[in-house]
């Protein structure tokens, strides 16, 4: 059996690659999908290139793949499909083939369906598990199921499985974290959410914006002048909890503060379901990341179930070293913000639809 996987790949931190989730995500799925006897053809992209970028390309992720799964892979750095086709079809059983970052191709964000057919001609199953794509239809995650058996991976199912019990009868205390840069990313969460939830602590951008809408001085904080009106209109939400103390420099509230802490890790650790996404402040800076540091450490001491997603705020648990502890860490950034939102998620729709037209 040729196996087509849809995984992703867009690793930001080059050093880090190959402990990162999604790179150890993509490893856990390509050996389960080998087994004993099949091929598999990784299906990727990495960054928002125009045409062909050096910088990136999936060619360097050859060697990773080779070191982790001691298996031969075979890395296709144009895309010849008719010369694609011959070689995966003629290798020996248990070779990996990694093509080169579709979105190289004009076609991929466009959904082309002649790019994918073209891809689904490559295999006899394809097998989408990356989440982080599945709110935008390409044409390796939505074309392509017009023309192949499709089915969902082991980690999109579980995206869908622990994400949906945030939308579905959620436990309570329900609390959501939410603080990262921009409100406006994550409105529609909150929004979709807060009938749902008991409790919003806002930390970062968010909260600044919230902090204004109240009253109070925030000076040169980053915050959104276009989201003042809905804050203003949720401040008298009593399940909003706004910081009561912060650490600011040159006039800028760059972390949430001792007493803030406190106050939300007393509702954390009472809680039986949390969403966090967003980091508390400017944790880059090591003077100003001890307010994530710390909401994250009480997260995990709290029973509850705890999901996180985004990229910065998988960082800061990256960092503590302690996503062992987290119930269940998204592969998904905007994704996770949309699925959470209620969004329809096309390409997750296209894989229980089963009408193929013939490739
Ligand atoms: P995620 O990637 O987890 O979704 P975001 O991308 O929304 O999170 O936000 C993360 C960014 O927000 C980080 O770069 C962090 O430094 C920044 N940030 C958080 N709080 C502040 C603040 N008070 N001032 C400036 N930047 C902040
Ligand atoms: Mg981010």
């Amino acid at each position: 059996m040729i196996y087509l996987l849809s995984a992703n790949l867009d690793i930001k931190n080059e050093k880090d690659e190959i402990h990162s989730l999604r790179f150890q995500t993509a490893v856990k799925a390509i050996k389960k999908l080998l087994g004993r006897n099949n091929k598999v053809v990784v299906l990727s992209h990495h960054g928002r290139p125009k045409g062909f970028e050096k910088k990136l390309s999936l060619k360097p992720l050859e060697k990773l793949f080779e070191r982790e799964l001691k298996r031969d892979v075979i890395f296709f750095k144009d895309f010849n499909f008719n010369k694609m086709r011959v070689t995966i079809k003629e290798a020996k059983p248990g070779t990996i083939f990694l093509l080169e970052n579709l979105r190289f191709l004009d076609g991929e964000t466009k959904n082309s369906l002649k790019l994918g057919k073209e891809l689904a001609s490559l295999g006899d199953v394809f097998v989408n598990d990356d989440f982080a794509t599945a709110h935008r239809k390409n044409a390796s995650n939505f074309a392509i199921t017009k023309f192949i058996k499709s089915k969902m991976g082991d980690t999109l199912k579980s995206e869908v499985v622990n994400l949906g019990k945030a939308i579905k009868k959620p436990k309570h205390p329900f609390v959501l974290i939410i603080g990262g840069a921009k409100m406006a990313d994550k409105m529609g969460v909150i929004n979709n959410l807060l009938p749902k939830i008991d409790h919003l602590l806002l930390g970062g951008g968010p909260a600044n914006t919230f902090l204004r809408a109240a009253g109070f001085e925030i000076e040169n904080s980053i915050y959104e002048p276009e989201m003042l009106h809905a804050s203003k209109r949720l401040l008298k939400n009593k399940k909003i909890v706004m910081p009561i103390d912060w650490v600011k420099e040159n006039s800028r509230i760059l972390d949430i503060g001792k007493d803030t802490v406190k106050l939300f890790s007393t509702i954390i650790s009472k809680a039986k379901l949390i969403i966090w996404s967003g980091p508390m402040g400017f944790f880059e800076d090591e003077k100003f990341t001890k307010g994530s540091d710390d909401i994250a450490r009480a997260v995990v001491k709290s029973r509850g179930f705890c999901i996180i997603g985004g990229g910065d705020t998988t960082r800061v648990i990256d960092k503590l070293k302690i996503s062992k502890n987290i119930g269940f860490v998204s592969t998904g950034g905007g994704a996770m913000l949309d699925f959470l939102a209620g969004k329809r998620m096309p390409a997750i729709l296209a894989l229980n639809k089963n009408a193929k037209i013939k490739a």
